[in-house]
């Protein structure tokens, strides 16, 4: 379904864990987001991207590689990718391919395409604070901490804000990678929302936001999370698993990243977090 639609932009939500697919249209280019999940939903996406686009490139931007923000790959091939670099030195490809596949399994999900781990054309490190396309601008951020290779984009003049898997109103603070990191993703944020004043927030989960009151409200909601989660993992008792569901409605699914996160606090506070050591072959 659509969620949100303007002149420039349809904003796209899935029927599975309200995740968001966007596609942005300037004068210069076609910018596809995260396409995903079910064939149905990324054939739509696609034949809009078609339908939209006059003869104008297609960009396809990856906000991080968890598998369901990537095994839309396939329907957008012939798209000129962009990602973090950290997404193309990612040494748990196979991991987030196998997890498309059991998911696919599961579901009895058949695809048309055959699924890879995307391609990267444009990789985005921490020295690439932009690109321009024309009169589009695409700013960047290296986001890391709800995993290691997310990536902020802010497209301007248009003033919309892609942020990944952070600052939803659906979700709490998923950390699968540092909390640590996180936390200063979140300064990032917040720096964004105060200096560059975007007009349209789009996390990859839930809904959109072009109010900026409420930018900040799930900016102090997350580091309220991370405080909470810290006093938690050193206190022993988490009182924090019983309030969240006064704020969260999805305690079925969420209570497991809950105490997941729990447990990565704990490994942090004590020095424990494994050494993650790539093992791509260097080039
Ligand atoms: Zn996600």
């Amino acid at each position: 379904m659509i969620q949100h639609r303007t002149k420039h932009l349809t904003v796209f939500e899935s029927a599975l864990f309200r995740t968001t697919s966007t596609v942005l249209q300037t004068d210069d280019l076609i910018l596809v987001v995260d396409p995903t999940w079910l064939p149905a939903e990324i054939d739509e996406i696609r034949h809009h991207v078609d339908a939209v686009r006059n003869g104008k490139s297609v960009y396809l931007l990856f906000t991080h590689s968890d598998y369901d923000h990537i095994l839309g790959f396939g329907a957008f091939q012939d798209a000129c990718t962009i990602a973090s670099k950290a997404f193309l030195d990612n040494a748990q490809k196979e991991e987030q391919l196998q997890a498309i596949h059991k998911f696919d399994q599961e579901y009895y999900i058949r695809r048309p395409y055959r699924m890879v781990y995307p391609r990267v054309d444009l990789a985005v490190d921490e020295a690439t604070d932009f690109i321009t396309v024309g009169d589009t601008r695409l700013s960047f951020w290296q986001a890391p901490g709800h995993n290691a290779d997310g990536l902020f984009t802010l497209v301007e003049p248009l003033g919309i804000w892609i942020v990944g898997d952070y600052l939803s109103n659906e979700e709490f603070p998923f950390i699968y990678h540092s909390v640590s990191d996180y936390a200063k993703t979140l300064d990032i944020a917040e720096k964004i929302i105060t200096t560059r004043q975007p007009k349209l927030m789009i996390p990859g989960h839930g809904d959109v936001t072009s109010d900026t009151r409420e930018m900040f409200l799930r900016l102090k909601e997350s580091r309220k999370y991370l405080d909470a989660l810290r006093d938690a993992a050193k206190g022993g008792e988490d009182q924090l698993e019983d309030r969240l569901w006064d704020r969260y409605d999805f305690r079925g699914v969420q209570l497991e990243f809950h105490r997941k996160n729990l447990e990565l606090m704990r490994k942090e506070l004590e020095g424990t977090m494994p050494v993650v050591i790539s093992t791509e072959p260097a080039d």
